[in-house]
């Protein structure tokens, strides 16, 4: 890891001010100053850290029927104005490496699309989209959110780990990202449809790189 001088930027939270340390040149530290000028009242905190997403991890355990026990641990969600980060990148984010905050930048980034969907669709329509039906067929949260908030995740990976992007391995998780258990199946029944976005976008960002834009 390259021993840099860390810089601070002091996280606003709820419960109190807490500090993490860093990398000045990294893409997480541009990104966080970025975020924090479009969203001035930005919170971000540990999921497990809130009552009421403790709660719903048990909710999505039973909805599931267990096929989902990792709410909190891998699963970072968002509101207006609050990030609340998954057990995982919380810990990523402590002392984290180089690579493990390249992983969190990754997931901000993609809960950034989210933020500007409350701005742009409002509260009321992404709740009712998120929420409405809760698992089984939920289109509107998987074509309208998620979708975009994925392709960012692709074009995120690509940058970060182009190689992992264009594996198998990766391509089978973002697919079953729709149709599996991890947001209620949401888009079980078009699987084909997702693998063609994923494999759309990728094609797109192979087509960048090579003509160097
Ligand atoms: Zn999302």
């Amino acid at each position: 890891m390259t021993t840099l001088p860390p810089d601070q930027i002091l996280f606003k939270f709820r419960r109190g001010p807490e500090v993490f340390t860093l990398y000045t040149d990294s893409k997480l530290h541009r990104l966080f100053r970025d975020l924090y000028t479009e969203f001035p009242n930005l919170r971000i905190r540990a999921k497990a850290d809130c009552w009421w997403h403790r709660m719903a991890h048990y909710i999505i355990v039973a909805l599931t029927l267990g096929q989902n026990k990792l709410y909190l641990e891998n699963m970072t969600t968002t509101r207006p104005d609050n990030i609340a980060l998954s057990g995982k990148h919380w810990k990523r984010l402590h002392g984290g490496s180089r690579e493990d905050h390249d992983r969190v930048w990754e997931t901000i980034m993609h809960e950034r699309r989210h933020l500007r969907d409350f701005q742009e669709l409002g509260s009321c329509i992404m709740v009712l989209l998120w929420l409405i039906p809760p698992i089984f067929v939920c289109w509107g949260r998987a074509a309208v959110i998620e979708k975009p908030g994925y392709l960012v995740s692709l074009q995120c990976k690509f940058e970060n780990n182009r190689a992992w992007a264009e594996g198998p391995e990766y391509r089978e998780w973002w697919i079953n990202c729709f149709t599996g258990p991890a947001y209620g199946w949401m888009y079980t029944p078009f699987r084909k449809s997702v693998a063609s976005w994923f494999d759309a976008e990728l094609l797109r960002l192979q087509q960048e790189a090579a003509s160097g834009s």
